[in-house]
């Protein structure tokens, strides 16, 4: 882990995708748990960033991270904000006024949150805010409800957006100026996708003082990952990873946020993003590709490579018609970018703001009548049962990593068309293949259950914790 998010209050308003609480009073977080807060971003050598509610960071907890040392950034709304360097203003597009009340040239970035209604708006608001930061990060507030209409006024932001920034360019010869959704994907630099990932670079500490993989997940009451007394204990981390997304892993548009709050709330999967949110990182990624290549025609960004053109709006494409793909060559290795401006490598490292996930709902309905079912949501509520040896873990871990790809896949084709859907040849294999792999599944589980004698409960179902093989029925 290298950062930790700290959500001082409750209600303050969100800085990402996950939704803002209503306000209310009562909900900061106590100075004696901020203390602990501090303390545990010490010992673990953790960068530190605070998500404040509508009156900003008070003084007692200033003083108490001055008293550290420790570097921190502070999000923030823009009515809250009062020039501190440190601070990052939140502005929801749907007060576009509120970019006048900042005050220019003190912060270097900002974030701007917006919903479908203020798409037309956006280039606009966001060229007022791009006067006063170097860096805007847009946020859409509601892309899981995005239709194609809201997609095509995206595309048609997104073109104005870009002859704005290439005006501003030109006009100021900046490169430092930017915008996440155009220049991110432009100016990769250094190695890897500008992701979340939640979960392994950051947690969120919650006002309470446990651990949330993201704001969203600990906001929406999900059960909490740990404590700051306790190392944080995320069942089935891996899934957060792009490594265990198998659309991910076929895409380039390395400007999207991979946003697990987003994806298991639309798809119920962690690794498997809503066709919305494919659809506008294309839109983006070739934005951004024609801009470069305008950009580039000036003089300005002489060293970026060129994006390669593809032919195809959803990553998803290539995983059901791979044939009609393999002619392109696979995404090139993905070049790191820092995410905020005018700051140094190691601060922008730190604001790496990325949060995290969970696991899919148990199948409904059990394929053994007589035995629990396999559980896939483990929390550490009970002491196991039993355990199983490391090469029968390793043999459930591979099928359910199959089931998941397959169902993943499952949910992901509602976002075809039909044409695209009929011409698939893996359609009818997947359905094949999900069958089989779901006996072989609960069959490891029966199988087990008959050999080690495990306990069986009304109600309950087994789970398996795949770090220590251990198995609890819950
Ligand atoms: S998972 Fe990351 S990108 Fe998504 S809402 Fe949480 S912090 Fe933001």
């Amino acid at each position: 882990m290298k950062s930790l998010l700290v959500l001082h209050d409750a209600s303050a308003p969100s800085f990402c995708y996950y939704g803002s609480p209503e306000p209310k009073p009562g909900t900061k977080m106590s100075s004696e748990i901020f203390a602990k807060v501090l303390e545990y971003v010490v010992r673990e050598k953790l960068s530190l960033s605070i998500i404040c509610g509508l009156d900003g960071l008070d003084h007692d907890a200033k003083s108490q991270i001055e008293a550290t040392d420790i570097p921190y950034f502070c999000y923030l709304p823009v009515g809250a904000a009062k020039g501190d360097p440190m601070e990052i203003p939140v502005l929801d597009a749907s007060d576009p006024a509120a970019v006048d009340t900042l005050t220019g040239d003190t912060h270097a970035s900002a974030v701007l949150r917006f919903s479908r209604q203020e798409v037309n708006e956006l280039p606009e608001i966001w060229e007022a805010l791009s006067r006063k930061v170097y860096r805007v990060v847009v946020v859409p507030t509601d892309i899981g409800k995005w239709d194609m209409d809201t997609i095509s006024l995206y595309e048609k932001a997104l073109a104005k957006m870009s002859d704005k920034l290439k005006a501003i360019y030109l006009s100021t010869g900046d490169p430092d100026i930017e915008l996440n959704i155009l220049s991110d994907r432009m100016v990769l630099v250094d190695g890897s996708p500008v992701e979340c990932r939640a979960g392994h670079d950051h947690l969120t500490v919650m006002p309470d003082g446990t651990f949330s993989i993201c704001p969203g997940f600990g906001l929406d009451g999900d059960d909490a990952v740990g404590t700051l007394d306790s190392s944080p204990s995320i069942p089935n981390k891996h899934l957060l990873l792009r490594d265990y997304a198998p659309i991910c892993l076929v895409c380039d548009a390395y400007q999207c946020r991979r946003c697990v709050y987003i994806n298991q709330r639309t798809t119920l999967e962690v690794n498997t993003g809503p066709w919305q949110i494919c659809r506008a990182a294309h839109l983006e990624r070739e934005a951004s590709r024609l801009l470069l290549i305008e950009l580039k025609k000036t003089g300005l960004f002489p060293r970026q490579e060129l994006i390669r053109e593809i032919n195809y709006t959803d990553p998803l494409e290539i995983v059901l018609n791979p044939k009609k793909f393999q002619e392109q060559e696979p995404p090139p290795v993905a070049p790191k970018k820092t995410l905020f401006r005018k700051m140094t490598k190691a601060d922008a490292d730190r604001l790496k703001k990325r949060q995290h996930v969970s696991e899919p709902p148990p199948v409904s309905k059990p394929a053994s009548e007589k035995m629990p079912m396999y559980k896939e949501l483990p929390m550490a509520t009970n002491k196991a049962v039993a355990k199983v040896t490391p090469e029968e873990r390793d043999n459930i871990r591979k099928l359910h990593m199959k089931k998941n790809g397959l169902s993943e896949l499952f949910s992901s084709l509602a976002r075809l068309d039909a044409d695209t859907l009929e011409s698939s040849p893996l359609y009818d294999k997947l359905i094949a293949d999900m069958g089989s792999v779901s006996l072989e599944f609960q069959g490891w589980w029966d199988q087990m259950a008959k050999n080690y004698s495990w306990p069986i409960e009304a109600g309950k179902k087994w789970r398996i914790d795949f770090d220590t093989c251990e198995v609890f029925l819950d």
